[in-house]
């Protein structure tokens, strides 16, 4: 938990309510690392990173096995964004 500055009265209330206790206005949540990591993106994150492994094992080594990793990257991506 953390503080954040009312748009509205500008008190600092907890990042955790909707509302500001203050004025009942909404609160909206500083968006660069909260709405990524609720938004499947460790799904998405994992998906990149393999997708970024296959190509490197693909170009370093193995063709066949590198599109491998980097199909399942896509699909473990496309799935953490569908969530
Ligand atoms: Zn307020």
């Amino acid at each position: 938990m953390k503080l954040i500055r009312c748009p509205g009265c500008g008190s600092e209330v907890s990042d955790e309510v909707a509302t500001c206790p203050g004025c009942g206005g909404p609160l909206t949540p500083i968006p660069e690392s909260v709405g990524y990591t609720r938004k499947g993106g460790k799904w998405s994150g994992i998906g990149f990173a393999l997708v970024v492994l296959g190509i490197l094992i693909g170009v370093l080594s193995n063709y066949a096995l590198g599109s491998l990793v980097a199909l399942a990257g896509v699909a473990v991506f496309a799935a953490g964004r569908l969530r």
